[in-house]
């Protein structure tokens, strides 16, 4: 009798969502003018993953990325950053949860004008009186290419050198995620390209979580997963996206049932 075969080993456990949501509702307005922004999404986000979310003007991509980032209140839901559940915290645990694990990056830089380029990157740090690790620093710096603009104003930088300061500030404290809101929204093709080769990289080479609101099929194939958003819900997915499909799914006809109305 041949021996019993080994037990096939246990699957490995997935690693935790760096962040996920569960049935997370928005909705703005009262009486006829309500609206579910966002309509029950439960989604996941691995951890060193690099995910783009996709969708028409108005289908509540930002308002998911502010409700994940602490940014903004949920009507009903769960969100969670971690083990974390946000929804079940208080003001000042929000506001450490925000500093300390989450970086965000916003379509218009949003550095401050009066502070040069190094300052801006440290800010997030310098108010929470913690000292950035000048190793990693170096390394952030180095990777976006701004070693020789850290003593110039936002005024005395291109927009994609800008943008990479805010990714900078972003990446400084070495978030558990990052997520960015149409970050190439304002950039050439050049420096869009760039900004997108440095979120890829954070997430290859230093283990980075990034999810990236985008219009752009070329952005959205620079991510491991792409989401589909249509009126307040996922609505489709994609893994290893390349631009030619991404574009081929957002000509394909999605059924365009509105938002819902809340009454
Ligand atoms: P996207 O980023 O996909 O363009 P948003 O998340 O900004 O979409 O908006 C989703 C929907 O919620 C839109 O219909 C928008 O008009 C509405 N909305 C967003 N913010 C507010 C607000 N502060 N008050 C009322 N409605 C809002
Ligand atoms: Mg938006």
């Amino acid at each position: 009798m041949s021996p019993a075969p080994a037990p096939a080993p246990a699957p490995a456990r997935p690693a935790a969502a760096a962040a996920r949501t569960i049935d997370l509702r928005k909705v703005y307005g009262s009486g006829d003018t309500t609206l579910a922004a966002l309509d029950g999404v439960s989604v996941e986000f691995g951890r060193g993953q690099f995910t783009a979310i996709m969708g028409p003007s108005g289908c509540g991509k930002s308002t998911l990325l502010h409700c994940l980032a602490a940014l903004d209140d949920a009507t009903s839901g769960q969100v969670f950053i971690g083990d974390a559940e946000l929804t079940t915290l208080n003001d000042k645990q929000l506001t450490l949860i925000r500093r300390d694990r989450i970086g965000f990056v916003f379509q218009a830089y949003n550095l401050v004008p009066t502070l040069t380029a190094m300052e801006n990157i440290t800010l997030p740090m310098d108010i929470a009186g913690r000292k950035p690790d000048p190793q990693w620093l170096n390394t952030v710096i180095g990777t976006l290419g701004l070693a020789d603009r850290l003593d110039h104003k936002p005024s005395q930088l291109s927009g994609g050198q800008q943008q990479r300061v805010a990714c900078a500030r972003a990446l400084t404290s070495r978030p558990d995620i990052i997520f960015a809101d149409e970050p190439t929204g304002n950039l050439d093709s050049t420096a869009s390209a760039e900004v997108l080769a440095f979120l890829r990289r954070s997430v290859r080479e230093f283990g980075q979580t990034v999810v990236m609101v985008t219009h752009d099929p070329a952005a959205a194939a620079y991510a491991d997963r792409v989401l589909f958003l249509a009126d307040g819900r996922i609505v489709d997915e994609m893994t290893d996206p390349t631009a030619a499909r991404v574009l081929d799914r957002m000509k394909s006809p999605a059924p365009t049932r509105g938002h819902a109305r809340v009454s």
